[in-house]
């Protein structure tokens, strides 16, 4: 419509500028349909509801529940309430769940306890809430190679804008899958600059989340990962 080249640039500053830089804003369904609700009871009705002004969706889209499905939980219910009275608990051991979408947080289950279900309460603790989803990632399953398909997720959903992503992704991918399969160990500072750059480069959040759920897996499980790695 501006008559630019379709491609992503970098969305700066916030709140956004839409269409010939107008102020514009951001409707999703979910905002538009909690409008009857706020014109019918008022506001402070609907800012009533959680500790935050709207409910969310919890979303429980793997096996490793008793209870697996989608649930809605008051923003401000602990994460322990959600796992273990909606979700009726975990059926085998489980050592950490990925929240909040493929870019979200990496939780340790040793985080459920000091865990809210709001996004303050995510960001405190240094994870995202995102759309909350929940996947588990059992004892069993090497982490190592949960991270390489974090990676190979990311190069294959790239499109290809920026350097960051496109080349980044596919490195990383690479240097874990050789280190998962070989005797390669993956350089720990060639790792950290690289997803320091993904972070700062990337122009939107594909590359620039995948940093995060990596980051939490080196910080809470460095002696799982500590062999694959040289210093
Ligand atoms: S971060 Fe990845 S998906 Fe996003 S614009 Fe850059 S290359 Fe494309």
């Amino acid at each position: 419509m501006k008559g630019n080249a379709p491609e992503v640039r970098v969305r700066r500053p916030t709140p956004q500028q839409g269409l010939f830089n107008k102020p514009t804003v951001v409707n999703n369904v979910e905002t538009l349909a909690n409008l009857p609700f706020i014109m019918q009871r008022g506001g402070k009705a609907f800012a009533a509801i959680g500790a935050q002004i709207f409910r969310h969706q919890i979303a429980f889209i793997d096996g490793h529940f008793h209870r697996p499905g989608i649930y809605e939980a008051d923003m401000g219910t602990p994460l322990a309430a959600v796992i273990h009275e909606l979700g009726g608990g975990f059926r085998k051991p489980v050592k950490a769940m990925h929240i909040g979408g493929p870019l979200g947080g990496l939780v340790p289950v040793s985080k459920i306890d000091a865990l809210t279900v709001d996004f303050d309460s995510f960001a405190r603790e240094g994870f995202l809430l995102g759309h909350a989803s929940i996947v588990c990632i059992p004892e069993d399953f090497p982490l190592i190679q949960y991270l390489e398909h974090l990676f190979e997720f990311t190069a294959h959903e790239s499109c290809g804008k920026c350097f960051p992503c496109r080349l980044g992704s596919t490195r990383g991918f690479e240097m874990l899958h050789k280190a998962r399969t070989g005797d390669y160990k993956v350089d720990r500072t060639l790792m950290d600059d690289l997803l320091e750059t993904l972070e700062i480069g990337s122009l939107c959040a594909l590359g620039g989340g995948l940093p995060l759920p990596v980051k939490n897996a080196l910080k809470y499980f460095e002696n799982e990962l500590s062999p694959y790695f040289q210093k």
